[in-house]
């Protein structure tokens, strides 16, 4: 938390996708189900074209009770004009339906690649956008993105048929009255100019500014220990103000350009009416129309009220749905962390050839370093706090990529190497532990499938195997919050276990269950052993204890090596190493630095 406190709710590292990589994409949906996508618009054309027969068959109802005609015939007509009513709505009902379907095969296949290219993410790219972002992109941006596709798209298309098919019917019906009704359309031209530009950079700033406000709750409550040990509620409050204030002041503001955009759609949708009415008296004493064609014309124009309307207000959901639709997208836009099949190490020594890296541009945190690990080796890295150890440590697991210079493992940069086969190489170890939520089997399987007996040695080997024997279903037993709960120092060999079924020849420890750390139980201790045999250890030691049985001690101060060698040696030369550990604690374990 201590960097990500502040600043990451405050970053981005997720780009945005382009409107044309929305329309390639939704276009691969729509022609992957071409049947669904052409069965949708047919059923809606269908159920658009019985609402226009209802006007007509009220025109003709019209016209036949002026001349007079005979009961039986008007009944008919009445008789009909239900049954289109209901023939439509029934129509209507199926096609909306078959969208629904439609759109939830869209939704579910962005959030597919949206879970596709999460996880393949680099993790460094996580870590520096805070996952409260991608978390954001993944939770309300999709449900935005819901909404407009369950609910918009369909009613636009409805609405679009109808206005399209309404127009047809205006112009055979009377293509003099017709006229009339164009009154509008420069009226709505001029409105959707004036909104859009205005509103859909307010809806891409209100859902960025959402996805920080979700990010900062999430990070104060992820790094709620820390919050509260260093007292940093007011700040984190502050800070949850802050983007609170932000989202608000968005919704806001789209909220008065929706008011704006309404009243505007609201005088476009009467005025033809009024115009019609009124062009239509006149041309009827005229005697170029009759009362029929004007009653059906009205009657449209009214019908076409509620489409257009419909059009535009929703619309306005679906630029929510699309600017939440690029967010989503646009996560797919980091280059995965896939690595180079191609690339193979030749053995197991780990090299570091003049690295540099900082967490930000121009701020370096480690200045140059060179140094060689063979295998087997075992190595304690030591310093005083902020001195690079844990930097040193991700460098040398790949997670982050030197800024320059190179990290080799068997000649070749690690971090060019595909992720599984990393992880294969050299894996780091934290104190961070997680018990996910699932089978005991699926967290065993994590860093690669296995067999029963595979995952019954790993366990044995970590000393978790008669924890393991207990549990109500073996293997398929659940853990964690919705199943059996797993003591800490279990999460620990669980930990160990997947590590084994890893297999990495090195292992970098942070501050992990450091190697021989009295305040470790026995047993854990005993399993750990076990788990390094074989193994190259770089252990961070914020414990000095550690560092007197490494094979060599790597002494590091402001990002530069700057004593290495075996304990005993470093402490007659009496450098910066002796000085640290004559100041270290080993009471409180603690040590004062400088
Ligand atoms: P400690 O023993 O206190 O963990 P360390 O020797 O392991 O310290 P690092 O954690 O590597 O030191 O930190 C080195 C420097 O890099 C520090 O100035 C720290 O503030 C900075 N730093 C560490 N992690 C990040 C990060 N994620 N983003 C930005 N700066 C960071």
């Amino acid at each position: 938390m201590t960097d990500s406190a502040e600043g990451s709710a405050e970053a981005s590292a997720y780009p945005l996708a382009g409107p044309r990589e929305v329309r390639a994409w939704l276009w691969t949906v729509a022609t992957t189900n071409r049947a669904a996508f052409a069965a949708m618009l047919t059923l809606f054309g269908l159920a658009t074209g019985a609402g226009l027969v209802g006007p007509w068959v009220l025109g003709e109802l019209v016209e036949s009770v002026r001349r007079g005609a005979a009961t039986t015939a008007v009944d008919l007509l009445a008789l009909l004009f239900v049954g289109v009513l209901l023939v439509q709505a029934a129509l209507r009902a199926w096609a909306r339906f078959v969208a629904a379907v439609f759109g939830e095969r869209l939704l579910a296949k962005a959030r597919e690649d949206l879970v596709h290219h999460a996880v393949e993410l680099p993790l460094d790219t996580v870590e520096t956008a805070g996952t409260g972002e991608l978390l954001g992109r993944a939770t309300s941006d999709v449900d935005k993105l819901d909404e407009g596709l369950r609910q918009a798209a369909p009613e636009i298309v409805i609405a679009s048929v109808m206005v399209l098919l309404t127009a047809v019917a205006m112009v055979i019906t009377s293509p003099l009255l017709a006229l009339g009704a164009l009154v509008s359309v420069p009226l709505l031209v001029v409105l959707t100019r004036w909104y859009r530009p205005r509103a859909v950079p307010v809806y891409e700033r209100t859902l960025a500014s959402w996805a920080k406000v979700h990010a900062s709750a999430h990070e104060t409550v992820v790094g709620g220990r820390t919050v509260e040990a260093l007292g940093l509620g007011g700040r984190r409050r502050t800070h949850h103000d802050a983007a609170m204030r932000t989202a608000v002041a968005g919704e806001r503001r789209s909220g008065q350009l929706w008011g704006v955009f309404l009243a505007g759609l609201d005088a476009a949708a009467l005025l033809p009416i009024a115009v019609l009415l009124l062009f239509g008296a006149w041309a009827y004493q005229a005697g170029l129309v009759g009362i029929g064609e004007v009653t059906a014309m009205v009657l449209y124009a009214g019908a076409l009220t509620e489409p257009i309307n419909e059009v535009l207000g929703w619309m306005d959901e679906l630029q929510i749905g699309h600017a939440a639709l690029r967010r989503v997208l646009g996560v797919g836009k980091v280059p995965p962390d896939t690595g180079d099949p191609s690339v193979v190490p030749a053995g197991r020594r780990i090299e570091l050839r003049g690295v540099r890296f900082g967490y930000r541009a121009g701020r370096d945190v480690l200045h140059g370093i060179d140094l060689a690990i063979e295998f087997g080796e075992r190595i304690a890295v030591v310093g005083p706090s902020g001195a690079g150890k844990s930097t040193l440590g991700r460098l040398l697991a790949g997670i982050n990529p030197p800024d320059r210079g190179e990290v080799l493992v068997g000649g070749v940069p690690i971090s060019a190497l595909p992720l599984e086969r990393r992880r294969r190489e050299v894996v780091l170890v934290t104190q961070e532990q997680h018990v996910f939520t699932g089978t005991l089997r699926d967290n065993l399987t994590l860093p690669r499938s296995a067999s029963d007996e595979e995952l019954h040695d790993a366990l044995r080997a970590a000393g978790a195997s008669d924890w393991a024997l207990r549990l109500p279903d073996g293997l398929d037993t659940r853990l964690g919050s919705e199943g059996v709960p797993v003591p800490p120092a279990i999460v620990q060999q669980l930990a160990l276990a997947r590590l084994v079924l890893a297999d990495p020849h090195t292992l970098v420890l942070d501050e992990a269950t450091s190697m021989v750390d009295p305040t470790v139980s026995r047993g854990l201790e005993r399993s750990l052993a076990a788990v390094l045999d074989g193994r190259t250890v770089v252990a961070i030691a914020h414990q000095l204890h550690a560092a007197r049985d490494a094979d060599r001690v790597i002494v590091m101060d402001e990002g530069r090596i700057v004593e290495q060698g075996p304990h005993d040696e470093l402490m007659a030369a009496g450098g910066p190493y002796a000085e640290l550990y004559n100041t270290w604690d080993a009471g409180t374990d603690t040590v004062t630095l400088r």
